[in-house]
């Protein structure tokens, strides 16, 4: 899971925000329950403070009973590297959009290999899809495969 290689790069200052230790992964059931509970966000630094709303705006809505522990953040989190990817992006260009946008760290390398198993995931449904004669399906899937690899 793409989500699991994301960490913040301000865990410290969440940290002293929220009084007790926090793990520096992004998207640990800590950080996510910590980060949903009431934390007085207005003590963060202006570009920080800015970083976790747009990352509790665009991974932690959902209407979910367990939220945040209900998987949605993870998936949307692949979701956007995806979109970006598919929206021109590379590696690089996406790691860079993450630290800008919500403060998150990752390795190029990292989101690398997560495109590079998104596509053989891709082509496997292609495959299923085709052989079941579902060519909508195998469509989309070629399609998606082809925004990722170009
Ligand atoms: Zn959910």
């Amino acid at each position: 899971m793409i989500a699991d290689r994301a960490r913040f790069r301000h865990a410290k200052k969440l940290e002293r925000l929220a009084g007790f230790r926090l793990p520096e992964h992004a998207f640990s059931g800590t950080m996510l329950e910590t980060l949903s509970s009431r934390l007085d966000y207005d003590a963060l630094d202006f570009a920080v403070r800015e970083q976790i709303l747009a990352f509790f705006n665009d991974f932690l809505r959902c209407d979910c009973k367990d939220s945040p522990l209900c998987g949605c953040p993870e998936k949307k989190f692949a979701k956007k590297v995806i979109e970006l990817r598919e929206n021109g992006l590379d590696h690089r260009q996406i790691v860079a959009v993450m630290l800008d946008e919500y403060g998150i760290e990752m390795f190029p390398s990292d989101v690398l290999s997560f495109l590079e198993e998104s596509v053989h995931v891709l082509e496997a449904i292609s495959d299923v899809a085709r052989l079941q004669g579902r060519s909508g399906l195998a469509k989309k899937t070629d399609e998606h495969i082809h925004l990722i690899e170009r």
